[in-house]
């Protein structure tokens, strides 16, 4: 033993037996194990350690230690320990010590070999770490250590192949008001306290559980059904406390959340992303702090989502039709107006705007739809004109959504413009609004809009909050009293209210007209208050332009 072509051999068998690099450090760690056993016989090889130490890094969030004993023959000889040290690239250290068996003493070649042998446990263990590392970054949130999305629907997976995905409840959520938090200590600090928040949050789940980060201040959980609750309520109401310019600040936070409680029959990973993001975007568009997912939730997300997908090409394929539904004088029971309102025909299915509207106020969409009324409503009264008959005012519904849009009356002027018509012949519905800019905008746009000779109405009058605000401060030409006044039978409070709107508009000079009028006692009271103008099923319901032509025509009064 000890000459150079035995050590070439002793090393070449350690290395055949490693062979390439595995995955893992614990599985190249083994091997090495395996490897040196073969040859601490003809080394003399009494015991082997490796110890690993590594800086703290996102991935190893509380860095990593370890001792690990590769080899143990029983009795070694302290005297004479071989160290290897090497530095990792994340200034962390590996040291390799060889001890030879005890009355054994290495001689130089052997002394070769060893650090032969420690250069490539090294490499080998170093490279396992690196696809170790790279496997993690592909399921780690690289900012904050959590899990990301990937690595949550791995874990996800991994629980429903093992049935037990069923004993958990999937929670989406994001940390209420976090924006003001970074709007209000910059940027970085913002930063920290995600980072504070992220370590909380995590200290709160147990080992079963798991948090994923989706991005920004997005989160998505796995918790155990019966601990749901209590997770919840920490979450509501967690302290935080901060290190901020060397002071300790106190943050308290919420969270708004979507919850789906596991259902044993769920199929898949992506249905309950999908059922949590559905309750939370229902928690978002309502202003609640918890929604919990429903079936119902999930159809008529579908539904939204088939909707915003056909819109463009429905409109563009002229599948929205215009109906009208006549506005009657009750001095003599003609058509004095109508109300344009929108139906998409849709491969000769009429769909009413129960149906298309909410989702497409959503997103703003609905501001598209109504202009598209809007022409079509100028093009007929264009078509009147040039046929030689006398035009109604024909109002159009004109969303919140486009208070928005600054300009968006001088947009209405433009349409009416274009189609060469009349102001005169155009009125614009428009909703109560509490929001102060919005107000400004709708004021301005009042203005502008009846300069050029159109008229303004507030629909749906008295079920806002602003109804009386709103008057005080804006000029409009007629009051649209809501149809939730008039029940079957009026009652006495609705009664008094209806009287004293009616009596206040008179007095401000302003139109009334009675919505929803459905039967002739509610009508004979309405005639009785001095309400001039109504709508509703007893007269008509919104009509196909043909047959609302065919009213026009005829100089149609009614017969009721
Ligand atoms: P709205 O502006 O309050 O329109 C009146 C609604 O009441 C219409 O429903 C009409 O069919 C219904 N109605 C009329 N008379 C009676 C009656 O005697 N009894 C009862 N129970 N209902 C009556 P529709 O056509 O289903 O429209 C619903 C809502 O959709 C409208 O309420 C309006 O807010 C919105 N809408 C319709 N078309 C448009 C549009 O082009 N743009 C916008 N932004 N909204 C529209
Ligand atoms: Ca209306
Ligand atoms: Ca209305």
């Amino acid at each position: 033993m000890g000459n150079k072509v035995h050590c070439d051999k002793i090393f070449y068998q350690f290395a055949g037996i490693m062979q390439t690099p595995t995955n893992t450090i614990d599985e190249s760690i083994s091997k090495a194990e395996k490897a040196l056993e073969q040859i601490a016989q003809d080394i003399d090889l009494g015991r082997v350690v490796i110890r690993l130490t590594a800086s703290n890094s996102t991935l190893f969030l509380n860095g990593e230690k370890g001792k690990r004993e590769v080899y143990n023959w029983g009795a070694e000889s302290e005297a004479q320990v071989s160290k290897f040290r090497f530095h990792t690239g994340e200034g962390g250290l590996a040291t390799i010590c060889f001890y030879p068996r005890k009355g054994v003493c290495w001689d130089a070649e052997i002394q070769n070999l060893l650090q032969l042998i420690a250069n490539f446990v090294f490499t080998y263990v170093g490279s396992s770490k690196k696809s170790e590392l790279l496997q993690k970054a592909a399921i780690i949130d690289i900012q904050t250590g959590l899990l990301n999305l990937n690595g949550f629907m791995k874990h996800g997976k991994a629980l429903m192949n093992g049935g037990l995905l069923k004993n958990y409840s999937a929670v989406y959520l994001d940390i209420q008001n976090f924006r003001y938090v970074n709007r209000s200590i910059g940027f970085l600090s913002g930063n920290d306290i995600l980072m504070a928040y992220t370590q909380k949050m995590s200290s709160l789940i147990s080992d079963s559980e798991v948090i994923a980060r989706l991005g920004g201040d997005n989160f998505v959980a796995l918790i155990k059904k019966e601990r749901l609750d209590s997770f919840l309520k920490m979450m509501q109401e967690m302290e935080l406390e901060v290190e901020h310019n060397s002071q300790r600040k106190i943050f308290n936070f919420s969270i708004t959340c979507g919850v789906c409680r596991i259902p044993a029959d769920l199929k898949s990973m992506g249905n309950v992303m999908m059922a949590v993001s559905t309750a939370f975007q229902e928690a978002k568009r309502n202003n609640l702090s918890v929604v919990y997912f429903s079936d119902e939730m999930l159809q008529s997300s579908i539904l939204e989502k088939e909707i915003h997908v056909k819109f463009p090409n429905a409109l563009a394929n002229g599948e929205f039709v215009v109906y009208y539904q006549p506005k009657v004088n009750l001095h003599d029971n003609s058509i004095e107006g109508a109300e344009a309102l929108a139906r998409w025909n849709e491969n000769g299915v009429i769909h009413g705007p129960d149906y298309f509207i909410p989702t497409l106020e959503k997103d703003g969409t609905i501001c598209k739809l109504d202009f598209y009324i809007l022409n079509c409503v100028c093009q007929k009264i264009h078509k009147w004109l040039e046929e030689g008959k006398k035009p109604i005012v024909i109002s159009v519904n004109f969303s919140r959504c486009h208070l928005q849009n600054a300009n968006f009356a001088e947009e209405i002027v433009d349409v009416i413009r274009k189609n060469q018509i009349p102001g005169k012949y155009i009125e614009i519905e428009v909703t109560e609004t509490e929001d102060n800019e919005d107000f400004k905008t709708l004021m301005k746009g009042i203005d502008l809009m009846q300069e050029f000779g159109i008229s303004v109405s507030i629909d749906d009058f008295g079920t806002g909050y602003s109804s009386l605000t709103m008057l005080r401060q804006i000029s409009v030409d007629t009051l649209k009293m809501d149809k939730s006044f008039l029940n079957d039978v009026i009652q006495e409070r609705d009664k008094k209210m209806l009287d004293h709107i009616v009596g206040m508009a008179k007095d401000l000079s302003i139109q009334v007209l009675a919505e929803g009028v459905e039967n002739t006692s509610q009508r004979d009271y309405l005639k009785d208050i001095g309400c001039n103008s109504v709508q509703g099923f007893l007269y008509d319901k919104p009509l196909p332009e043909d047959e609302f032509e065919k009213r026009l025509n005829k100089n149609f009064k009614y017969d009721v």
